[in-house]
């Protein structure tokens, strides 16, 4: 048997009718650029998240580019961050955050993350403020493989220092944190529309969502070349809008959201189950405040073994990945210049040697199911 990290086609067999009507409208009207089902989308995800604004663009890296440009227009009156602007965030993410702060002009300052969580871990962000605080403009907040940061205390540590705090939600659409969306607690959030996220395009896309209306002022601006009139531009902006015919598709599928994400809890209670008794295996975390909604339902193989376990896996025809065998501080980009270590990085460099990603495609059948567990108790046995 195969079990595919993520099987498209049968997302798209579930959900055809409910697409195939939005893109037939698009067809109708030929309004490709900011057309109706950009506004109809912006509209429908901010009730549906609980926050004011929302600004589709083209990627998620969009948005949290947008999304950091945005703040420094808002709150220094400045295009880009200078560099002696710090901005936090964690090693252990997708290279696109660090590239982000790094491309809006501010130093990049990696801080640890939680064992459990494998999310920043805010005694430590506490620890690097308590000593530079007055160079940190904003934390980064990545919800990584679906589970929330702790928004307590990152909001109580940005209200101390009078920072932001922009969530980087690519991973955590839908996702909660005491019973309130994610994306709704930063100054900002930033949403990806990558075909693999929870919600996902035909295609790239991104949304910069916010409670703050000049923030979001400032996103639509730098969306369309950086002025309110394109053909009369105030600031050095960028051409990324969400199409609408990758709105029409999200909108097919923005209705399926909600069961997806509770379908994908439920194969992380039953891989839970299955397989939290394996020695040398540590099944996912979770806060008891945090809704996780497993984008990746990522286990720790302990011993070494690893590697080993996943070449098992592989061979079994499971669609096991490593996200991320290499973390940011360790990438040539991100080992010197405008990129300072806050502290040692220690959790980060084991997690990266220890991480395996399981199938939770939420359309997995039982059978499907099964099999993975069963494997996974075969190559631990094995290797
Ligand atoms: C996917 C992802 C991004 C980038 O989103 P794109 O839409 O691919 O540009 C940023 N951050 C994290 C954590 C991601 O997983």
């Amino acid at each position: 048997m195969n079990v595919a990290a993520l099987n498209l086609r049968r997302h798209y067999d579930y959900m055809s009718e409910a697409i195939d009507s939005r893109i037939a409208k698009c067809l109708e009207h030929q309004r490709w650029i900011l057309g109706p089902e950009v506004k109809e989308l912006e509209g429908k995800v901010g009730e549906w998240l609980g926050v004011k604004e929302c600004v589709g663009v083209a990627s998620g890296t969009d948005a949290l580019l947008v999304g950091l440009r945005s703040i420094a227009l808002k709150t220094k009156g400045e295009e880009f961050f200078d560099e002696v602007d710090e901005i936090l965030t964690t090693p252990f993410t997708f290279s696109a955050t660090a590239e982000a702060i790094l491309r809006a002009g501010a130093k990049c300052v990696f801080v640890d993350i939680e064992a459990g969580s494998f999310n920043l871990d805010t005694e430590k962000v506490r620890d690097y403020l308590r000593e530079h605080g007055e160079k940190v403009a904003g934390i980064v907040a990545v919800h990584l493989y679906g589970q929330s940061c702790n928004m307590d205390e990152l909001n109580e540590i940005a209200d101390e220092y009078g920072i932001f705090v922009l969530e980087d939600v690519a991973q955590a659409f839908g996702g909660k944190w005491s019973g309130g969306k994610l994306g709704t607690f930063g100054t900002a959030g930033a949403i990806s529309f990558f075909p693999s996220k929870n919600l996902g395009g035909w295609g790239d896309g991104g949304m910069v969502v916010s409670q703050d209306s000049e923030l979001a002022e400032f996103v639509r601006v730098l969306r369309q070349h950086g002025g309110k009139d394109k053909y009369n531009v105030s600031y050095t902006g960028y051409n990324s809008r969400l199409d609408s015919i990758q709105a029409a598709v999200l909108l097919g599928k923005l209705g399926y959201v909600e069961e997806l994400n509770a379908k994908r809890r439920k194969i992380a209670v039953y891989y839970d189950e299955k397989l939290r008794e394996l020695e040398g295996l540590v099944c996912p975390e979770v806060h008891e405040k945090a809704e996780h909604v497993y984008h990746q339902y990522t286990v720790r193989v302990k011993d070494g073994k690893r590697d080993a376990v996943n070449e098992r896996l592989k061979a079994a025809g499971i669609g096991t990945a490593v996200y991320y065998a290499v973390p940011l501080h360790k990438m040539r980009l991100f080992e010197k210049g405008r990129v300072v270590k806050g502290d040692k990085l220690e959790v980060s460099e084991r997690a990266s040697g220890e991480v395996l990603s399981l199938p939770v495609d939420p359309l997995l059948n039982m059978e499907e199911q099964e099999y993975v567990c069963l494997q996974v108790k075969e190559a631990m046995k094995g290797s």
